[in-house]
């Protein structure tokens, strides 16, 4: 287990102070159930936003963000603490490559989870997506597939759907409200149809969806704070979400090594391979050698015979 500097939550203080008084209570209140350290896992495709969401958490640029190749190459946990409280955030990089889902990015962020996190749980995944995107297709639903393979359909109770670029002007012909329920609806029903999640469950455990505005462009309210077209500061609001999540009562997902060393989707397939072989063996080298064995006896027989 590699040990972790724990650094101090400087960056806090960059927060508008409303902002900070809201950040405060809803710490107090983790810390009030005894929850001292949350662990959030941040997935989702690539340049939806992911490392740009963990930076507005964070309060500071302490992850590479880019407009183009925005890539993560390989997961980055960031880590700090406050007032006896810990705050660990891992970065992963998007999961599509080349059209598909990545079975080694998967296997690249399950490792660094086995490295890191060995033992310990994830508390809050949010899965982000963008919000000013018009579909969900089935590369979408793929990826929320490949999130359940690896770390149980128990994730999406701990899970937060969460959309960037909150502040956008909806289509022609629909206003703000109707563009953001159709697209969450949209979303919600693949990650529900991906995750094998009934409409029982879903109702019992509903997945919340959460605006974010990670620009600096973002619209601010009388107090600094970055707010959404509703007037909602968003930075508190998602925290509330994570809070909310963290305390819903399910069980967090525990790092363990059945996890780590679990089989994706594609693996499974090699479960075959000795059985293949088995087949082979039986049913054409056996035959073969037989063959030539027989050949052989054949041709040493004398001629006179
Ligand atoms: P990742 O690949 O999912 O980590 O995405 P990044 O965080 O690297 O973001 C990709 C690009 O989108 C960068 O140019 C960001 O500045 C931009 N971006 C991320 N979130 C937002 C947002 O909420 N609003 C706007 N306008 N741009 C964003
Ligand atoms: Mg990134």
């Amino acid at each position: 287990m590699a040990t972790q500097l724990l650094r101090e939550w400087t960056s806090f203080q960059q927060f508008p102070a409303a902002t900070q008084e809201k950040l405060v209570n809803l710490l107090g209140k983790l810390k009030n159930q005894d929850v001292n350290t949350l662990t959030i896992l941040v997935m989702g495709k690539g340049g939806v936003g992911k490392s740009s969401t963990l930076n507005s958490i964070i309060g500071d640029r302490v992850v590479a963000v880019s407009a183009f190749q925005s890539e993560t190459p390989r997961p980055v946990m960031v880590s700090r603490t406050r007032s006896g409280f810990t705050l660990n955030i891992i970065d992963t990089p998007g999961l599509i490559e080349g059209g598909y889902v990545s079975d080694q990015i998967l296997e690249t962020i399950k490792g660094f989870l086995g490295r890191f996190l060995l033992n310990k749980t994830i508390d809050v995944l949010l899965y982000v997506d963008r919000l000013d995107a018009y579909r969900v297709d089935n590369l979408d639903k793929q990826v929320v597939k490949a999130i359940t393979e690896s770390f149980g359909k128990e994730i999406w109770r701990k899970g937060v759907v969460v959309l960037t670029h909150a502040q956008l002007s909806p289509p022609d012909g629909l206003n703000y409200e109707e563009f953001f329920s159709k697209r969450s609806e949209s979303l919600l029903k693949c990650v529900r149809q991906g995750a094998r999640i009934s409409k029982k469950e879903i109702q019992d455990f509903p997945i919340p969806v959460a605006l974010v505005e990670n620009s600096g462009r973002c619209n601010k309210n009388e107090n600094d704070e970055k707010i959404l077209t509703t007037g909602l500061p968003w930075i508190p609001n998602l925290v509330h979400t994570i809070t909310d999540i963290a305390l819903n009562g399910s069980k967090s997902v525990v790092v363990d090594k059945k996890l780590i060393e679990g089989p994706n989707a594609n693996d499974r397939g090699k479960l075959f391979i000795p059985l293949i072989l088995l087949f082979e063996y039986l049913f054409i080298v056996k035959p073969i050698q037989k063959w030539i064995k027989d050949d052989i006896a054949r041709e040493t027989r004398p001629s006179w015979e």
